[in-house]
């Protein structure tokens, strides 16, 4: 965005909203309003109706979103799963063949090993950390190649410029979902990718009280999945798009404490005894530190981590922990623990858990914005 709001920091307090201000008021009023007055639009698309997504609170998120990561567009949808599956049902037409990573999102996994058949999809699993065998999986009908920025639960960190590096020398448009990472420590477009998919569930309003979602990226790509979205219809409602809007505002001090904060309790996790494992790629033990290094500015604000006893001490620990809920769901104020073999990755079988590295025993933590100081005594205490 041109003008004064340069730098992240006055991005996620200014940017998109009106000026000059709606009858002075400083904060983004909510238009509750389904439908507004016909002023002779032209095109279906622009007659402003709540779910053509076009409502002035949707306007100013669009374009605070692009601004935040110095895209030409964005859309908010109802989800993070009506963003990631309009997005692929638009980028991709029967016929079409998609790279993936493996190990996404147990939504999108299930969406595209479930639902893609039935709509004339296909899809090809590849290794994100070996660049070398992606070739290989490539098909004439391969249109698109799909990674997260950090995967859930182990926060493993793919080649993502070798993704965008092999997508532009096959011709193919490159998607991420950069949740984990937030605009904060990753800016996907300046990398080279076409499309970043966010759950606004996470970090973008990181309050634990809506579910939303948002695509930012290319305006020719976002103009045809607006186009989509209008027809499949899970457009944010304007009271949840106001509390995105609100919870932005904080995005850019949120995410660097809990940067902070994550990394002091992944550092305090892996030198306690209790503690066989722990998976963050602040941490130097982490096979892809250097990359991560290279390509964020921060490492987050989830880690997981296995303790001896496996899953028995594992549900010991929950049940201990005083500060943590025990809750799915991740990048908001309250620090929340879950493990991941029970709630998110209970849809695969065991054995496909541990294929991925996903033990019975496995934590995962998001940590929020509390003391770490006092998180650290908490899980002392926990795991004494
Ligand atoms: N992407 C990632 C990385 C997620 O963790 C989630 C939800 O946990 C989603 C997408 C889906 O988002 P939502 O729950 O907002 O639909």
């Amino acid at each position: 965005m041109s003008g004064p709001y340069k730098r992240l920091e006055t991005q996620v307090v200014h940017a998109g909203d009106p000026r000059p201000r709606i009858d002075g008021a400083i904060e983004m009023p909510i238009f509750q309003s389904a439908t507004f007055e016909y002023r002779g639009e032209a095109r279906y698309d622009d007659v402003r109706y709540l779910r053509l997504n076009n409502s002035p609170n949707h306007l100013a998120l669009h374009a605070k979103l692009a601004a935040l990561e110095g895209a030409q567009a964005a859309l908010v949808t109802a989800s993070g799963m009506a963003a990631i599956t309009t997005t692929l049902l638009t980028v991709l037409c029967a016929g079409d063949h998609l790279l993936a990573q493996s190990g996404l999102y147990g939504g999108t996994h299930d969406f595209v090993t479930r639902e893609f058949a039935g709509l004339g999809l296909s899809a090809g699993f590849i290794d994100a950390d070996r660049p070398d065998t992606w070739k290989a999986q490539l098909k004439p009908n391969t249109r698109a190649i799909y990674v997260e920025a950090m995967t859930n639960p182990l926060l493993q960190v793919a080649d993502l410029a070798a993704v965008v590096e092999f997508a532009r020398a096959h011709g193919l448009v490159t998607l991420i979902d950069n949740t984990f990472a937030s605009p904060v420590n990753f800016r996907p477009i300046a990398a080279g990718f076409d499309l970043a998919l966010h759950s606004a569930t996470k970090y973008l309003n990181g309050h634990s009280d809506i579910v939303a979602g948002a695509v930012i990226g290319r305006s020719d790509l976002i103009e045809r999945i607006r186009h989509k979205a209008n027809h499949l219809g899970g457009t944010l409602d304007p009271h949840a798009a106001f509390l995105l809007n609100r919870g932005l505002k904080t995005l850019v001090l949120r995410v660097r404490y809990q940067n902070d904060s994550t990394l002091r309790l992944a550092q305090f996790l892996e030198a306690h005894p209790a503690v066989t494992r722990v998976h963050y790629a602040g941490l130097a033990s982490h096979p892809r530190h250097e990359r991560a290094r290279r390509l964020f500015t921060g490492f987050g604000g989830v880690l997981s981590f296995e303790l001896q006893g496996g899953a028995a001490r594992a549900d010991e620990f929950a049940s201990r922990v005083r500060i943590p809920a025990v809750a799915p769901s991740l990048g908001g104020v309250h620090t929340l623990l879950t493990r991941p073999a029970t709630t998110s990755h209970s849809g695969l079988t065991r054995e496909d858990r541990l294929r991925l590295g996903i033990t019975d025993g496995l934590l995962r933590l998001s940590v929020g914005i509390e003391s770490t100081d006092d998180l650290i005594e908490d899980f002392t205490q926990a795991l004494a």
